[in-house]
């Protein structure tokens, strides 16, 4: 019984492993041309798909309904077999969403839709979608009800202020969402950076673009949940419009071939100590808004006196 059990185990293990090894292979490929062209832009000649001086595409001088239709399609980075498809884009960061950023990062940024436009592109899916379901984002306030709770007791006096404050400044993320998403975003690549700096050769700014891709498939995932569920809702640390749980799980996935996380209870304390590094960025931020309230007050009512 136990032998089966560890046949199975076996089984499993050689298949994920053999599914890991499929998914590390970049799977844009071009095959070499040796075939030999006139460019009709510069009249270079050359060998290959592209001219080497002027960049133009072999067989890109005549217009047939194709090619009007492809370069229409271009536009939207729609063309399956040409550079910086989005169709490729989206498959892969759902089939290989680590391994494709390391791709990118790595020079292979020929082949993907570049991060920004792709967020761009899927964030206005989102809103569209959003004003089609009719739908309305349901935000948790259980720590502003927790934070009543305390002015509420006079137990609590002497950090009443405080309370306040640190309501203000959730309430002020929660009503201007494009501030708090762009905090959110610049925190958590500083969490990242910080926490995987030494497990992974990535600068700040790289980080950053890992960010924007994350950012791509988590709103990709919420396009899905959106249509499965007709439900959205942001109550997590990350900005993501999916539910908290869902994020850990593709976090981690991501992690594991991003960052080589093949461990799962390292990988899941790195995963914490990134979230801790989110809540210190709050705080710190918080304290901020706080300190300036509290400056500003006691300038009016200087001024007052
Ligand atoms: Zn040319």
């Amino acid at each position: 019984m136990v032998k089966i059990a560890t046949r199975q185990k076996e089984k499993l293990k050689g298949w994920l492993r053999r599914l890991d090894a499929r998914q590390q292979q970049p799977n844009y490929k071009l095959e070499p041309s040796t075939e030999e062209h006139t460019c009709p832009h510069c009249q270079t000649r050359y060998t290959g798909h592209f001219c080497p001086q002027c960049g133009m595409e072999e067989g890109t001088s005549q217009f047939t309904l194709r090619t009007l239709v492809v370069k229409l399609l271009d536009v939207m980075g729609f063309d399956e077999s040409g550079n910086h498809s989005v169709l490729r884009t989206l498959r892969d960061l759902m089939w290989r969403p680590g391994y494709m950023i390391r791709d990118y990062l790595g020079g292979h940024s020929v082949a993907y839709f570049q991060p920004f436009k792709l967020l761009i592109f899927l964030t206005i899916i989102f809103t569209l979608l959003i004003h089609v379901l009719g739908v309305e984002l349901e935000q948790s306030t259980g720590i502003l009800e927790k934070l009543q709770e305390f002015q509420d007791n006079a137990d609590f006096k002497p950090i009443w202020p405080l309370l306040a404050g640190v309501a203000y400044a959730i309430r002020w993320f929660q009503d201007n969402m494009v501030y708090s998403i762009i905090f959110q975003n610049f925190f958590i690549v500083n969490a990242m950076w910080k926490v995987y700096r030494h497990r992974a050769p990535y600068t700040w700014v790289e980080t950053f673009i890992v960010q924007m891709y994350l950012c791509c498939q988590f709103t990709l995932l919420g396009i899905v949940q959106l249509l499965l569920t007709q439900r959205y809702h942001t109550d997590s640390l990350f900005p993501y419009l999916v539910s908290d749980r869902l994020v850990s799980l593709v976090l981690l996935y991501d992690f594991f071939q991003l960052y080589g996380e093949h461990r799962f209870w390292p990988a899941l304390w790195r995963l914490l100590k990134v979230e801790l590094w989110l809540i210190v960025q709050y705080v710190v931020l918080a304290c901020i808004i706080i300190f300036c309230l509290g400056a500003y007050v006691g300038f009016v009512q200087g001024l007052s006196e």
